[in-house]
């Protein structure tokens, strides 16, 4: 088989920190790849700058101009992870037979790219790196990660447990990857809806090389929620059934109340009638709120708003066949000056 054009696809936000490890080690890794013949000698990496506010896009910048196979793309502002990662494989996906997306933290391990380029030898378009174990993660990362593949798995949302967005796509897939236009982005569970042939390769996840995690509980809770919310109406038929059983056994008590009232057995009820309006206001609220959650969703999409800006592309400045290109737009100069910026 000829040798593949890979780009390995690498989100970051705000990881000045840790970026020059990543870049050097995805460096030598590549270059290594390369001379064993693994891959194309035209062969990239792609950091996408999701908005960074301190010195991320200047360095992936700099980093370009010495290095040619270093690439980068600097979103107009922060678009998100999924965004981010959207954004440099359709960038990728022009130029390259195949992408791994991966994050900037050295968290997953870079090695398992080749086996990851061997699946695809072996003609599997989608390649899902799946961690071991969690050791490295706190026990509430764990656990709340472990309740949310449980939970997606019961509401019949068909996701890969324990893989996180380090996989490897065929141009193919991501071609048909590009029909799919929600905006609500979740592309753990969209990928698998995409068939094809597709295995998994395990490996053991390490922890943050340097920074800090650009997902704290508030941002997890929210990912988590959309990723249901995103794939699955089993909450909302939950609460129509939650509804369904209060409404019969209100019936029944009201033929008991009526019973007792007509036996002569009434007392004033006051602790019980306190207590069913604060109920079934409590569980009416929470009703309400889960139908908003999905109708925000339906009044999200409605917009169609585009998923990421690009700001500027160096990926695709040297494509000639590529109309959309920074150089259209900016010289030389202006686009050192972003650099610096
Ligand atoms: N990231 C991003 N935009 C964001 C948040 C995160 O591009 O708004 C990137 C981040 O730079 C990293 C990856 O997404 O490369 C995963 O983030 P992180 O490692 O902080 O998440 P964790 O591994 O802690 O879940
Ligand atoms: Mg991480």
């Amino acid at each position: 088989m000829t040798k593949p054009v890979l780009t390995i696809v690498v989100p970051c936000y705000n990881e000045e920190a840790v970026l020059g490890e990543t870049m050097k080690q995805l460096c030598q890794f590549l270059d290594q790849m390369i001379q064993e013949n693994m891959v194309s000698p035209s062969s990239k990496l792609l950091f996408v700058d999701d908005g960074s506010k301190d010195k991320t896009w200047p360095l992936i910048y700099r980093a370009g101009l010495d290095n040619n196979m270093i690439k980068g793309i600097k979103l107009s502002r922060n678009c998100g992870h999924q965004n981010a990662l959207l954004a440099g494989l359709f960038a990728a996906s022009e130029g390259s037979d195949c992408t791994v997306s991966i994050d900037a933290d050295l968290q997953d391990d870079i090695t398992v790219i080749r086996a990851f380029i061997e699946e695809y030898k072996r003609g599997h378009e989608i390649v899902y790196g799946v961690r071991k174990e969690r050791s490295v993660d706190t026990p509430f990362k764990r656990l709340s990660a472990i309740g949310f593949y449980k939970i997606m798995k019961a509401l019949g949302v068909d996701i890969i447990f324990n893989h996180a967005d380090f996989r490897l796509m065929s141009s193919r897939a991501i071609k048909e990857l590009q029909h799919f236009g929600e905006i609500n982005l979740f592309l753990r569970g969209i990928v698998p809806l995409i068939g094809f042939k597709s295995t998994t390769v395990s490996y053991d996840r390490a922890e943050r090389f340097a920074g800090e995690t650009k997902y704290p509980l508030r941002k997890m809770l929210s990912f988590a929620l959309d990723g249901i919310t995103s794939f699955s109406v089993t909450p909302i038929r939950f609460i129509s059934l939650i509804g369904f059983l209060s409404f019969i056994v209100s019936l029944l008590f009201g033929c008991y109340f009526f019973i007792l009232k007509f036996s002569g057995h009434t007392q004033t009820g006051w602790t019980s009638l306190i207590t069913s309006i604060w109920l079934i206001g409590g569980l009416q609220l929470i009703a309400i709120g889960f139908i908003g959650e999905y109708v925000g969703k339906i009044y999200k999409e409605s917009k169609r708003r585009p998923r990421y800006i690009i700001d500027i592309d160096t990926y695709n400045l040297a494509r000639p066949h590529n109309t959309n290109l920074a150089s259209d737009h900016f010289s030389t100069d202006q686009l050192l000056e972003e650099g610096n910026r």
